[in-house]
């Protein structure tokens, strides 16, 4: 499929899909901006779109970083939620920086495990401004996400300075000092997006420094090569956990365990052919008590019992679960067939570890060869805003409906979210609505800058 941009100065810009029109933006500001071409070298490009290279060759320069070490808007995180933020901003004329610490702008897609596909449907994960092509399917591989996210920058003209992690972050009379490993910036607001999952955690387990048997965190799982012929004890059981047990039953692994600490509540994929996404925006604004016992219902009807297999029953309704704890619900994608077929096999949850075994709460103790870690990540905000906003026992800020943090006015955290809608659904909203808070803050002037401002761009 080939597409084509041409500008309509009435109108906007214009998106030629396959012969097909739509409209993108309407902004004139925007229009030159939104001029492209793509070269991306990553792996799947074949499975998506090439676009035409653009009529009028782009200024050079669109995409540098601004060399005086100012920005009207500094985005810190180049992952889905800053990119979306860059280009709604630039949807409104507001130009903005990234600083990213990592090599690519969605560095993250590139190394989660390989049989990862988004477990929210494609319509409905794309960033606002360019949607997710129809070559990638319903259920987006992770490679095609992040090959989209490349994409998505380039198309927006985002200015990303790479491999700059922002180390520091504090406020000036008329903005905020961003201090980076290249050197300190200006800007009058920032958008903090380093995400939800910044730092892998793995509980400080009694004795797990003893452990003489493989420990790794889920965040370093690939595939189930390496641990094929072996006993291997999964800890966790949100997606990632899930879907690392049912991969390693069906990679080869010789027996996996998978430790479960608090119940889950477990749905399909797809209900009746429609995504479970879309009945959980459906209902989001329905009231949780009416909700609980409606999802359990359903929950009955298509995973079924799952107690039968050891599976302790969720301590709370899915939609308490969500809204109340933040736990994202199991969007089973083979652990209730691989429950079924007894290649995974529940056991309560880690007490402790010795040299040689895992102890569980129920006391037995068992002996695995490897334990994988699915147990969670940590935003890890506290080394660069804990002294500036107060952070909640789970790391996170209070926001406004736009992000803005309630302590900190000027500091945007778009994408600390979990929804029963998918958290890219969700980021795409908030980030649509940190732009228009953003584009109705007074544009200030900012003042000279007294520290040494090094200029280095990527
Ligand atoms: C395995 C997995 C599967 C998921 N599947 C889905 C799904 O199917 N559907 C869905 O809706 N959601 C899903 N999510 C949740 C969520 O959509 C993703 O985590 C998404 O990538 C979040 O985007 P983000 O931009 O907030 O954070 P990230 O994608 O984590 O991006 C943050 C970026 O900030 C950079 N960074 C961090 N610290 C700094 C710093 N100090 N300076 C500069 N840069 C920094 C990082 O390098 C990174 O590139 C999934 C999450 C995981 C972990």
């Amino acid at each position: 499929m080939q597409y084509r941009s041409t500008v309509q100065p009435a109108r906007g810009l214009v998106l030629d899909v396959a012969g097909s029109r739509r409209f993108v933006g309407g902004v004139p500001s925007i229009i030159s901006r939104c001029r492209y071409s793509v070269n991306s070298s990553h792996t799947d490009s074949s499975r998506l779109p090439q676009p035409l290279p653009p009529h009028a060759p782009a200024s050079e320069d669109a995409t540098a970083v601004p060399a005086d070490g100012r920005c009207r808007v500094a985005i810190i995180g180049a992952g889905p939620a800053g990119l979306a933020t860059a280009a709604s901003l630039a949807q409104r004329g507001i130009d903005s920086v990234l600083f990213e610490s990592s090599h690519h702008a969605g560095q993250g897609w590139r190394h989660h495990y390989q049989r990862l596909h988004l477990h929210t449907a494609r319509a409905l994960s794309g960033l606002p401004g360019m949607a997710i092509p129809r070559e990638s399917g319903r259920w987006v591989a992770a490679q095609d996400f992040a090959a989209y996210l490349e994409r998505y920058a380039e198309h927006h003209r985002c200015r990303i300075a790479l491999q700059t992690p922002v180390v520091g972050l504090r406020r000036q009379p008329h903005g905020w000092e961003l201090r980076t490993s290249r050197g300190c910036w200006q800007a009058a607001q920032v958008v903090v997006a380093t995400g939800l999952n910044r730092c892998p955690h793995v509980p400080a387990w009694p004795g797990r420094e003893f452990y003489r048997g493989e420990l790794l965190h889920s965040s370093r799982y690939r595939t189930a090569e390496p641990f094929w012929g072996r006993d291997v004890l999964v800890v966790g059981t949100g997606n990632s956990g899930a879907e690392i047990a049912c991969d390693l039953a069906a990679g080869g692994a010789s027996r996996v365990s998978l430790s479960v600490r608090t119940g889950p509540n477990v749905l399909p994929r797809s209900i009746l052919g429609l995504p479970t996404q879309v009945l959980g925006l459906l209902f989001a604004s329905m009231p949780t008590r009416l909700m609980d016992p409606m999802v359990r219902v359903t929950q009955w009807l298509t995973v079924g019992d799952l107690r039968r297999f050891g599976m302790p029953p969720p301590p709370r309704g899915l939609f308490s679960q969500v809204l109340r704890d933040r736990a994202a619900p199991i969007i089973d994608v083979g652990l209730v067939e691989q429950l079924k077929r007894r290649r995974v096999e529940v056991v309560a949850a880690v007490d402790s570890f010795d040299a040689e075994a895992v102890r569980l709460a129920d006391g037995k103790r068992i002996r695995p060869e490897v334990v994988v870690a699915a147990t969670g990540y940590r935003p890890g905000l506290e080394p660069l805003l804990g002294h500036l906003v107060a952070l909640d026992d789970d790391g996170l800020p209070r926001l406004s409906r736009s992000c803005e943090a309630l302590d900190a006015p000027g500091l945007y955290f778009p994408g600390y979210v979990v929804s029963l809608g998918g958290v890219l659904h969700e980021i795409a909203r908030q980030s649509r609505r940190v732009a228009a808070s953003i584009a109705a803050a007074p544009d200030r002037t900012l003042t000279p800058t007294t520290t040494s401002t090094t200029k280095e761009t990527t």
